[in-house]
């Protein structure tokens, strides 16, 4: 299943919806007769748990003649539009990646042996097709970052490799977007990585059994049409099921908690020479089987 938050153009806030073609599914509406207390957010049904889960399922078989809108009719919201933490982040995930960041900053090349792990603040979240509005007081330096979003289903702690990818709900698509003059300056990451609108997320939030295997997967950004990453999650360093066991070492991982699992080389930093994104740039971050995020670039300040 894939499932999406919208808002209809006159309202405000975002509601639950299942892709089916070129609709969105009302899910709330679909639900009303016969479950009048349905999740009516994503996270709510995340954190709902497997009942609702199952019972979700069943009315998304059951919703042909449920109110639908056309994809293009609707305001698309991220999946999780409010994290209840930070998104988790690994930094330096696929090889080639962690080589040229080293060589963008002057340092050595260490390819790392345990996983590095940052965060992103919640409000840093927007939508898949969101204007994302710089502050230029803030920052000159907003680079791009293409990744696989996780989206933790069960929670846990100390969850083994082998059962880790039974704890995700679903995967989307994240743009980790990076303002490197503040990483830069601070010396620790969180700052530049969590400007306000950084972390597009969407367009929609597929499941884990209809996504599959988490390691095959194309991974492509675009800016103004010219492709600039383009890889396979087959060559992260830490896989998905990894990442889930570093991270759930004595930290409990919670029913709606999102990891962004790194990204490929091709950041505007490892450029020669550096390329960074621009006002009115329209960055395009697509994941095979998920969808792409569309957002431009819009000065404030
Ligand atoms: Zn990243």
């Amino acid at each position: 299943m894939k499932f999406a938050m919208f808002s209809l153009v006159s309202e405000a806030a975002p509601r639950l919806g299942l892709v089916r073609g070129d609709h969105l599914v009302d899910m709330k509406a679909a639900c009303a007769p016969t479950w009048p207390d349905a999740p009516s957010t994503l996270l709510a049904l995340i954190q709902a748990g497997p009942d609702a889960w199952q019972q979700m399922r069943a009315m998304a078989a059951d919703a042909a003649g449920a109110p639908s809108h056309p994809v293009s009719s609707v305001r698309w919201h991220a999946p999780i539009p409010r994290p209840c933490k930070n998104v988790f982040c690994l930094g330096r995930n696929y090889v080639a990646h962690a080589r040229e960041a080293a060589q963008a900053r002057g340092q050595e090349v260490k390819i790392p042996t345990v996983p590095v792990i940052f965060t992103k603040a919640p409000t840093t979240v927007s939508g898949p097709f969101d204007d994302i509005l710089v502050d230029r007081t803030a920052t000159q330096q907003v680079d791009w970052e293409a990744e696989l979003g996780v989206v933790i289903g069960a929670g846990g702690r100390n969850i083994s490799r082998g059962d880790a990818l039974r704890h995700v709900f679903g995967y989307t698509v994240i743009n980790d977007l990076s303002a490197r003059d503040l990483q830069q300056q601070h010396g620790q990451w969180f700052k530049g990585k969590s400007l306000d609108g950084f972390c597009p997320m969407g367009p929609v939030l597929v499941t884990a059994d209809e996504f599959g295997d988490p390691q095959t997967k194309r991974l492509q950004l675009r800016v103004n049409g010219a492709t600039k990453q383009d890889a396979s999650t087959a060559n992260m360093i830490f896989r998905v099921d990894v990442i889930i066991e570093w991270l759930s070492k004595g930290m409990t991982l919670e029913a709606g908690d999102v990891i962004a699992t790194g990204t490929p080389e091709g950041v505007g930093m490892g450029r020669t020479p550096q390329e960074f994104l621009k006002d009115g740039d329209i960055v395009e971050t697509e994941v095979e089987g998920i969808g792409m995020l569309r957002n431009r670039i819009t000065a404030i300040n």
